[in-house]
C-alpha cells in the first residue's frame, strides 16, 4: 500500500458515522472493566469523558538512529534510513532527488550490525535499494546477515541484486575512517575494499513508542521495561493483554510490517466481536466473590490483581469477565474475604494429607511440588512421561497459579509432615498473572527467613521458575532437592522429641 492508498484509507475511517475522531488527545485516566470503561482524553483545552465497551491501542514505535555508535554523528553526508525514505519521496519523474540525493552516485547502506536486523527494516532497506537503482545511483549494503522470512523479500532481495545492488554480508561492522570511507576485509575476494559514499546511510534501533510507559500506568498493563508490550509472555494471545477489553495493534506490541498490522487490526475485530457478545448476553459465570462481612476495604486485592478484575464500590466487586482466576487476590487478602469459586483448596489440602500419610520402610525426603498448571504442571507431567529421574517421596500437585499460595497453604505441607517444599511458577515476562512468579517468589524469601528465625534450614522451601517444556529441568530441581533434604534429614517438626535444628 502506498502513501496515497493509506491517506484515502484514513479519510475513509475519518468520516464514519459510527467513528468518532478525536485527533491530538491523550488518554488521561481511565477506570471501569471490558464492556464499560470510563475514559477521560485530554486535548489542549479541556478534557472529554466518554465511555467505550473495549480499548484498542495501536501506536506507533520510534525509530532511533544509530549514527553515534558507528562514529557518524557529526558526519555532513550521513542520514538515518527514514531520512533515506523521505528523500526518495523527493525524486521526480526525470529521477531527479533533492538535497543530498541531487549529485549522489554511490550509496552506502549499513545494517544489522549494531542489533540484530529485522525483518521490516530488511524490507525498509531493500525498498530503498530498489528505488535508488532505478534511479540510476550504486548501492553498496553492508550487513551482517539477511532476514528474507517475510512475503516477497526473497524476491525483493533477487530484484535488488538484479537491478545491480550489492550486498556486502560480513561478521564484524566494516570500518569507517575519518574522511567517511568504509573500508572491510573482504572474506569472498580475499582483500580489503574501499569506498567512499556519497551518502552513508545507517539503521535505526526500532523502540516502542514514548506513551506506551504513560498507557501501562493507566490501563495497568504488565509493564515490560523498556520492551514492546506483551512481546514475551508466550501466555498472551497476539494482540491480547493482562486486561480483558484491553488490545494491542501493530508496532506497540513488536516490530512488524504493515501487512502484519492489518493481520492484527483483522485480529482485533475478531476478538472485540467475541468479547461483546460475551458481555452483552452476560455468559460469565461468577469466579471469585468477596464477603462483604469480612472485607475491611484495605484494597490489597484491588492493587494486587494483575487483570484489573476488581472495581470499588461500597466493598471491592469482582468482575467474571475481567478475572481470570489466579487466586492471587485471595492469597494477598488479609482477611480471607475472597473464595475463587473455581479452586478446590479443600482438594489441594487433603492430597497434601493423603501424600503425607504414606509411610516410607527407607527414608525418602518427602517433597511437596505446588506447581503452577500454566508452566510448572506440565513440566512435571513431561518429566513423568519422559521417566526422567525423580524423587520417590514426590508429590505433584497443581495450583492454578504460584502466586495464589498464600504462606499459611506454602506452610501446611510442612505442618502435615513434608521434609521440604517445591513452589513452581512461570518464568518472568511469562507469567499468565504477569506478577505470579513475583508473589511467589517474595512469600518463598519470607518463609525461608521465618523458618531460619525459629531455627529450621531454609532450604526446606525452594522456588524456580520453569516453562511447560522444561521437563529435565523440573527433574534436577527435584533431585536437588531431594539432596539438600537427605543432608538436612526429616522434618524436625514430625520428630517425637527432638531439639535439633536443621
Ligand atoms: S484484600 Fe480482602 S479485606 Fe482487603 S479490600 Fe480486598 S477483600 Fe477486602
Ligand atoms: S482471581 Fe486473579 S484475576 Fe481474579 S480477581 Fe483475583 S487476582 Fe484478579
Amino acid at each position: 500500500m502506498d502513501r496515497q492508498e493509506l491517506k484515502n484509507e484514513y479519510e475513509g475511517i475519518n468520516k464514519h458515522e459510527l467513528i468518532e475522531y478525536l485527533p491530538e488527545r491523550k488518554l488521561n485516566g481511565c477506570t471501569g472493566t471490558v464492556g464499560k470503561f470510563s475514559v477521560q482524553l485530554k486535548g489542549e483545552k479541556d478534557t472529554l469523558d466518554r465511555t467505550v465497551g473495549a480499548i484498542v491501542l495501536a501506536h506507533e514505535s520510534r525509530a532511533v538512529p544509530l549514527l553515534e555508535s558507528y562514529g557518524l554523528k557529526d558526519a555532513q553526508n550521513a542520514v538515518s534510513l527514514f531520512q533515506l525514505e523521505m528523500m526518495l519521496e523527493s525524486y521526480d519523474s526525470r529521477g531527479q532527488g533533492e538535497g543530498l540525493l541531487q549529485n549522489a552516485n554511490q550509496i552506502a547502506i549499513l545494517y544489522g550490525f549494531d542489533q540484530e536486523g529485522d525483518i521490516l527494516g530488511q524490507r525498509r532497506v531493500m525498498e530503498s535499494v530498489a528505488k535508488l537503482e532505478e534511479n540510476g545511483c550504486d548501492v553498496y549494503v553492508y550487513t551482517r546477515n539477511l532476514k528474507v522470512a517475510d512475503k516477497d523479500l526473497e524476491e525483493l532481495y533477487k530484484d535488488n541484486r538484479n537491478m545491480g545492488g550489492i550486498f556486502f554480508k560480513l561478521q564484524e561492522k566494516p570500518e569507517i575512517l575519518s574522511d567517511n570511507s568504509i573500508s572491510h576485509y573482504d572474506p569472498v575476494l580475499l582483500r580489503e575494499l574501499n569506498l567512499k559514499p556519497d551518502i552513508l546511510v545507517v539503521e535505526e534501533e526500532l523502540k516502542p513508542s514514548p506513551s506506551s510507559e504513560r498507557l501501562i500506568d493507566i490501563l495497568g498493563l504488565t509493564n515490560p521495561g523498556d520492551k514492546f508490550l506483551q512481546e514475551n509472555n508466550i501466555h498472551r494471545l497476539p494482540v491480547s493483554t493482562n486486561r480483558t477489553g484491553i488490545y494491542t495493534v501493530g508496532t506497540i506490541r513488536d516490530i512488524m510490517s504493515f501487512s502484519n498490522i492489518k493481520a492484527d487490526a483483522a485480529n482485533v475485530a475478531v476478538r472485540l466481536n467475541s468479547c461483546f457478545e460475551h458481555v452483552n448476553k452476560q455468559y460469565a459465570t461468577t469466579k471469585a466473590f468477596v464477603d462483604k462481612d469480612k472485607c475491611c476495604y484495605c484494597l490489597t486485592c484491588y492493587r494486587s490483581c494483575p487483570h484489573g478484575a476488581i472495581r470499588l464500590e461500597d466493598k471491592p466487586v469482582i468482575s467474571s469477565f475481567d478475572c481470570q482466576v489466579c487466586g492471587i487476590c485471595a492469597s494477598e487478602c488479609p482477611q480471607e474475604a475472597i473464595t475463587i469459586v473455581d479452586v478446590k483448596w479443600e482438594e489441594i489440602k487433603s492430597a497434601v494429607s493423603g501424600v503425607l500419610k504414606k509411610s516410607d520402610k527407607e527414608y525418602s525426603p518427602k517433597i511437596i511440588a505446588y506447581c503452577c498448571e500454566n508452566s510448572a504442571y506440565e513440566a512435571g507431567l513431561a518429566a513423568k512421561m519422559f521417566d526422567r529421574a525423580l524423587p520417590a517421596g514426590l508429590e505433584i500437585i497443581k495450583v492454578p497459579c504460584a502466586g495464589s499460595m498464600n504462606l499459611d497453604l506454602i506452610l501446611s505441607g510442612l505442618k502435615e509432615g513434608a521434609d521440604g517444599i517445591l513452589l513452581l511458577g512461570c518464568h518472568p515476562e511469562a507469567c499468565k498473572s504477569s506478577k505470579g512468579n513475583t508473589f511467589a517468589y517474595w512469600r518463598t524469601w519470607r518463609l525461608r527467613k521465618i523458618l531460619e528465625e525459629v531455627g529450621f534450614s531454609g532450604e526446606r522451601i525452594h522456588f524456580e521458575t520453569l516453562a511447560e517444556n522444561m521437563d529435565f529441568e523440573f527433574s534436577k530441581y527435584a533431585m536437588e532437592m531431594e539432596e539438600a533434604l537427605k543432608n538436612l534429614g526429616p522434618n524436625p517438626l514430625m520428630q517425637p522429641v527432638s531439639t535439633s535444628t536443621t
